[in-house]
């Protein structure tokens, strides 16, 4: 790969309706921009619940698995199953999914810079807050847990989407974004992060 193309790697975020609510926007945005990532595209809407269910099945796999990665993890942490089908386990999750995303406004923004994809996803932790890291966005700022989220039949609360592969990203960004929209420009720190030769510090 070209270290052109590195540096333009971009991907999509969302800060979903309860990170809107508990007024983390700003912390949010904050951290992607402490690691050096560009916005290079940013809106605030109020999705359908259909436009919610093409944001996630924009992967034909994402049923098989979601249901797959949810069976594991309740196996792992020895908690009983809603049922061992997966594409019926990822049904009830799309379902509140809609519920849960379509609640109250989003912001949807586009983030561009090295690794976009794998970085942004460090920075948000794993799904379930109740495991996620420490230091994370997922794991500092909201204590939802499957088990909480199952007992009262509703998604979990972990406020904020990434995309989870360069694909994923590709698919997501066509689909919340059109090109006039996505605004290519420099960032006078990209002379620092990227530059080779540090030659522009030094008069
Ligand atoms: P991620 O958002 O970390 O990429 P997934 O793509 O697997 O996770 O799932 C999408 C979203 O669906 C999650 O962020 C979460 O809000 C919700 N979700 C996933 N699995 C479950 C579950 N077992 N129970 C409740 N909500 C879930
Ligand atoms: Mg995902």
């Amino acid at each position: 790969m070209e270290p052109k193309e590195f540096k333009q790697e971009r991907t999509l975020v969302i800060i979903k309706p309860d990170g809107i609510q508990r007024s983390l926007v700003g912390e949010i945005i904050k951290r992607f921009e402490n690691v050096g990532l560009k916005l290079v595209a940013i809106k605030m809407t109020i999705p359908a619940p259909d436009f919610i269910e093409k944001h996630y099945t924009l992967d034909p796999e994402w049923r098989k698995t979601t249901g797959e990665k949810n069976i594991k993890n309740y196996k792992d942490k020895g908690l009983a199953l809603p049922c061992d089908d997966p594409y019926k386990i990822a049904e009830i999750v799309l379902n509140n999914l809609k519920k849960y995303m379509s609640a109250g406004p989003v912001i949807a923004m586009i983030l561009e810079g090295a690794h976009a994809v794998k970085i942004v996803r460090k920075i948000i932790g794993s799904t379930e807050p109740l495991t996620s890291d420490v230091g994370t966005i997922r794991g500092d700022y909201v204590l939802d847990s499957y088990e909480m989220s199952d007992t009262d039949g509703r998604a979990v609360r972990n406020l904020i989407h990434a995309s989870g592969s360069i694909e994923e990203a590709e698919k997501e960004i066509g689909l919340w974004f059109s090109p006039k929209e996505i605004i290519n420009y420099q960032l006078v720190q990209e002379r620092i992060l990227y530059d080779i030769n540090l030659d522009g510090i030094l008069e």
